[in-house]
Order: structure tokens, then sequence, then C-alpha cells
């Protein structure tokens, strides 16, 4: 969690206001949204160090990546061989500029989502499936010692 007063940085602890609330039932929607069951009358904890209001410490729809972040994306997209997209539309430029920027340098884009995205024409590899279920394939691929698994890859 972020604080949008004072910008400091938080664990997730809200059981101390919430007794009970991580025994609650959720049903987490694909949007990273969530279906509490029952309702729960929550209670937000503020910030420890000056009392703000606390927010996942996530790029909503509409904000602005910070600088610093997208500064150092861009020294590991600088610094990497490949691009990998994963469980993105691309429908946002923040990551779609990415793959532009791959395209244009002929970085190889390798995108893994379920359904068509924005770079489907840049993709040197297109893959199609939950993302629970291939993470850790792709995983195991992308070790050094999984030669085997790596070459489905490529
Ligand atoms: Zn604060």
């Amino acid at each position: 969690m972020v604080c949008l007063g004072c910008g400091a940085l938080t664990g997730r602890d809200v059981e101390y206001l919430n007794p009970g609330c991580s025994e609650i039932t959720v049903e987490e929607a694909p949007d990273g949204d969530a279906e509490l069951s029952p309702a729960l009358d929550f209670r937000v904890p503020p910030c420890q160090r000056c009392g703000g209001v606390l927010k996942p410490d996530v790029v909503f729809f509409g904000d602005n990546v910070p600088a610093a972040r997208l500064q150092r994306a861009w020294e590991l997209f600088d610094a990497g061989e490949r691009l990998l997209v994963l469980g993105s539309s691309l429908t946002v430029f923040s990551g779609y500029r990415f793959v532009r920027r791959a395209a244009e340098r002929g970085v190889p884009v390798l995108i893994l989502n379920q359904g068509p995205t924005r770079g489907d024409a840049h993709a040197a590899w297109l893959g199609s499936a939950p993302l629970a279920a291939a993470l850790p394939a792709l995983a195991a691929a992308l070790t050094p010692h999984a030669t085997q698994a790596r070459g489905r890859l490529s």
C-alpha cells in the first residue's frame, strides 16, 4: 500500500481493524476487483506515519506510471534480449509502447495472454493460456538448467 499523503509504503495488514476479514470468502474478478461474501463493513487503515489515505501500490487505469518506475522499466528493456508480455491486452499505451520500441529495434516480442492483443502483429511468439497455469512452465523454461523446456519457447 502507498500513502496518498506522504508516499510511505506499507503492508496490507487490515485484520486489526477488521477482525475475521481473512476468513471472508473472496471471489476475485479478472480485473483485480473482488466480491466479498458476506459483504463486509470494511475499515481501511490509515497511514501509520501521517494518517493519510492508503491505496494499493499499483497503477490504476488513468493513472500515470511513476517516473522512477518507468525509467527502471526502460533500463530493463534496454538490457534485455527479448520482451515478454504476460496477461495484457496492451490496450493501454503504457504497456504497448514497449512493444512498439521492441518492434522498432528488432527485439523479439513474446506474448502470453488469453485473447488477442494490440501487439500481436509485432509478436515473434504468441501463446494463449491462463497465466496461473502457464507461468510455472514458463518459469521452468526460462531457468538456465531447464534446457529441455526452453526449446519449447524458442
Ligand atoms: Zn502517510
